[in-house]
């Protein structure tokens, strides 16, 4: 199997397998207990938590374990929302749907919501932002890099633009995580994932500045400072920490191989087949990024005949009931049903090669014959 689907989620990397492998064998304590085996397992939590906010840039008491992106968007727009009485919120309309449906939920009990549409190149305007702020907002969410397209976006000037007004700024990093260094300058709010970088599926993690209100997520325990109960995943966590670390350390190594096979990629299917073209800005995307629109073709078509030869893609579509609904996030770039449908994503990882780049265009080019 040839696998170019790593935004969707990534293998698990040895080395993270066996540091979580003793705490889900004899280091089976709950870190909530008071006798030395639990306090084996607090320690380990404790140096996981320590080693993600130093990565991260922050202090170890504004990280919050979760159970991956989903939460970590649920609970950053709920928890603030209801911690500040309610209010404005402002997202980009090519959010993630953890994000954008809790959006959609908050808006049945009377919360307003403005989206703010990405340009033709994926990249949301700061200017727009700005101009969608209201003397209420409380909230304003815009991702770091775009789950299907890859686009980065400019979080840096957003910060600033709500650290200004004092607005709470959330992004969410479960893209860029592991690929991208953090930036916390005037953010109040990253979430993140650990199976986007090669770490355990059901663990992430939310920073959440210190001083801001946050509405608990679960009721229960004294877990998380009392907002988040239920007893800790500690293998999850520990294998979460160790996985962000190697993907920091190997970050740029990494980087350079992904962006030389993706730049390859890119290169000879839009040379080689008629009619190509590429989603979203060439320069200002994630190194393992390709969204490719190829026109007069239906993209779950190509998906699954790519899966038939032993290639798995993704396309931004969604199933429900049985229809397929273009994708949110090249419709809020302005593009039509048709283009949306007709969109394929590649995202290439660690473990691909040269070869493997050109059995996939050999494969493309059979399937749009
Ligand atoms: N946010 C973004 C940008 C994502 O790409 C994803 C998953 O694809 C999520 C949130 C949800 O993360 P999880 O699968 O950990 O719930």
């Amino acid at each position: 199997m040839i696998y170019l689907d790593h935004a969707a989620t990534t293998p698990l990397d040895e080395r993270v397998l066996l540091k979580m492998l003793p705490y889900l064998k004899n280091e089976f304590g709950n870190p909530s207990s008071q006798h030395s085996c639990g306090r084996i397992a607090a320690n380990a939590v404790t140096e996981a938590r320590d080693k993600i906010a130093c990565i991260v840039g922050v202090n170890p008491d504004e990280i919050y374990f979760t159970s991956g992106g989903t939460e970590g968007d649920n609970w950053a727009l709920k928890g603030v929302y209801s911690a500040m009485g309610g209010g404005h919120i402002v997202l980009s309309a090519i959010e993630h749907p953890a994000l954008l449906s809790c959006a959609d939920e908050l808006k049945k009990q009377g919360a307003s919501v403005t989206t703010v549409n990405a340009d033709k190149s994926g990249v949301i305007s700061c200017e727009d932002i700005e101009r969608a702020i209201r003397p209420d907002t409380v909230f304003v969410g815009v991702m770091s890099a775009n789950n299907e397209t890859g686009v980065i976006q400019p979080i840096e000037k957003i910060a600033e633009i709500c650290s200004k007004k004092g607005i709470f700024f959330f992004s969410d990093c479960v893209q860029s995580a592991g690929v991208l260094p953090f930036y916390t300058n005037g953010v109040g709010g990253i979430c993140f994932s650990s199976h986007k970088f090669y770490g355990p599926k059901g663990v992430g993690a939310l920073y959440i500045k210190r001083g801001t209100p946050i509405a608990k997520l679960i009721a229960g325990g004294r877990q998380e400072r009392g907002l988040r109960g239920g007893t800790i995943n500690v293998a999850g966590v520990v294998g979460m920490a160790e996985a962000l670390k190697i993907a920091t350390d190997e970050m740029q190594k990494n980087n350079q191989k992904i962006r030389a096979l993706r730049d390859e990629f890119i290169e000879e299917v839009l040379s080689q087949i008629a009619k190509a073209e590429l989603n979203g800005d060439i320069n200002c995307r994630l190194p393992g990024n390709a969204n490719i629109y190829f026109k007069g073709f239906s993209g779950e078509r190509i998906l699954t005949l790519l899966d038939i030869n032993g290639i798995a893609v993704s396309t931004g579509s969604a199933c429900a009931a049985g229809a397929v609904t273009p994708s949110h996030v090249l419709k809020g770039m302005g593009y039509s049903d048709e283009r949306a449908h007709s969109s394929v994503r590649f995202t290439f990882g660690r473990d691909n090669d040269r070869e493997q780049v050109q059995k996939v265009i050999a494969a493309l080019k059979e399937i749009v014959k």
